[in-house]
């Protein structure tokens, strides 16, 4: 089994160190070439989501990729990763105001509002059982917020009565940085799909 790492902005080496320690052969994937590789599973880090989607589309690598993930490849998405793979994202555009569009490869089904934990004062750790069972710590760094979610897209954790970590089928996705904190359970949850 090999994963690959969208690495075109962001938090992506940690993932690699994650992925290292627990034995997992990774790539870092660039360009549409790196996407003929041989891969079985992707990890979206956190960054910038709206850098990261206009990278994903000048590189060739938007239909590739959510091809894949629709045919059930699993993924792993952090943060601006989230935020990616969501069906709707609400933010602010260029003039400030609030707007509900369509995310980038919309293919988990929850709606999800940007920067939603505020703009300067937007990070914070926290920490909450992962799906019934361990504890694990989270940092949030100007997280998304869940704000809607499909009937079949599965709670993992919540903070503060949110959503902040769901699985619908082979998509996880997390409102944290879960790379950053040593903890590898979200990631072993991941490499279990
Ligand atoms: N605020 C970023 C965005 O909207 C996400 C932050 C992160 O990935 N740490 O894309």
């Amino acid at each position: 089994m090999t994963t690959a790492i969208l690495a075109l902005q962001g938090a992506f080496a940690e993932h690699g160190a994650m992925l290292d320690a627990l034995g997992e052969p990774w790539f870092e994937l660039r360009s549409a070439a790196d996407a003929d590789r041989g891969f079985d599973r992707l990890v979206l880090p956190g960054g910038e989501s709206t850098v990261q989607g206009k990278l994903l589309r000048e590189e060739g690598l938007l239909e590739p990729l959510g091809c894949r993930i629709r045919a059930g490849m699993p993924v792993l998405g952090t943060c601006a990763g989230l935020i990616l793979l969501a069906r709707s994202v609400v933010g602010r555009g260029p003039d400030g105001a609030l707007a509900e569009g369509p995310g980038t490869f919309s293919t988990l089904g929850v709606a999800v509002k940007r920067n939603a934990y505020g703009r300067q004062l937007g990070s914070f750790h926290a920490s909450a059982p992962l799906d019934g069972g361990a504890v694990v710590p989270m940092s949030f760094i100007r997280a998304p917020r869940i704000i809607d979610r499909a009937p079949d897209v599965r709670c993992l954790a919540e903070v503060d009565g949110w959503p902040v970590a769901v699985q619908q089928g082979s998509q996880i996705a997390v409102a944290f940085h879960p790379e950053l904190d040593g903890d590898p359970s979200i990631h072993e949850l991941f490499l279990g799909l």
